[in-house]
């Protein structure tokens, strides 16, 4: 990245948002976290800087997400890397499961990912520069028992991720999706304890022989593996890859 940068990351409080924010801000760019909680790892330092900025917001709503961007660009005149990454999981079986958590995992993880794309868009084509990254999942490309919700969600990112490259293209605007498998956070922490809590199972027990068992290194992935991608694509070199799902999955897939 050739000048400073100004980078929003949503559910960028805990996990794997977390770890993309402190990535990209120790590259020199100035970071703008949207979450329902704020995040405890950026330092006054990085706020008296004037390079860390936390907007509470909750991208269920169409006027927070409105706001949000107005916020970004009152601080620091534009977005050029926007990260669709907030996101929570439901786990009930298809005739159990409530409209309503339906609804809701459609607007953050589908229709929060639009708006703010929208927003960003002419900002991004007036600079004809500009990064978009959606967290997708290993869910985006197959299907596990009792997750619609998170399952057409992400699938339907990569629809919207392909759509946006082709609109971006001309404007120097690449759209990319991260597709990972099992990461260690506290969305999969909750998971595995549940899991063991029904199955009778250790936590270990859990994660080799339920979260892990499609995986071929056998491994959880880290944060910081997935922040390490993102970093490569918001880059220069980067600037021909777009419309693409970047799967970092242990292998799930090859099977
Ligand atoms: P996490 O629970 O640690 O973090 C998610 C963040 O999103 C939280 O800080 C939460 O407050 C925020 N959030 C949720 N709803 C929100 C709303 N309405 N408005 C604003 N913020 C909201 O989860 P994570 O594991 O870091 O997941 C991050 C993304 O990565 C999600 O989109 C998830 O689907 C995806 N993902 C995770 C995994 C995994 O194994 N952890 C695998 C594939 C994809």
């Amino acid at each position: 990245m050739s000048d400073p940068k100004t980078a929003l990351i949503t559910g960028a409080a805990s996990g794997i948002g977390a770890e993309i924010a402190k990535t990209l801000f120790n590259e020199g760019c100035h970071v703008v976290v949207a979450d329902l909680n704020e995040p405890d790892y950026l330092s006054n330092l990085a706020y008296e800087m004037q390079r860390a900025l936390y907007v509470p917001t909750d991208l269920s709503k169409q006027e927070s997400c409105e706001a949000l961007i107005a916020r970004v660009v009152q601080e620091f005149g534009s977005v050029d890397i926007l990260v669709n990454n907030a996101g929570f999981q439901h786990i009930s079986p298809l005739e159990d499961f409530p409209e309503s958590v339906w609804d809701k995992m459609l607007q953050v993880m589908l229709t929060a990912p639009f708006l703010l794309t929208r927003y960003v868009f002419p900002g991004m084509k007036q600079k004809q520069w500009g990064r978009i990254i959606n967290m997708g999942s290993i869910h985006s490309q197959v299907a596990s028992l009792n997750k619609a919700g998170y399952i057409a969600a992400k699938h339907g990112l990569v629809g919207l991720t392909k759509s946006t490259a082709l609109e971006g293209g001309p404007f120097g605007i690449t759209a990319n999706v991260i597709c990972p498998a099992y990461v260690r956070t506290p969305l999969v922490e909750q998971q595995i304890a549940a899991q063991a809590e029904t199955l009778g199972l250790s936590l270990e027990e859990v994660e080799s022989q339920v979260f892990l068992k499609a995986s071929a290194t056998g491994k959880m992935i880290e944060p910081a593996e997935v922040a390490a991608m993102v970093s490569y694509l918001c880059s220069d070199q980067a600037k021909s890859i777009t419309g693409s799902c970047w799967t970092i999955d242990g292998g799930w897939t090859a099977q």
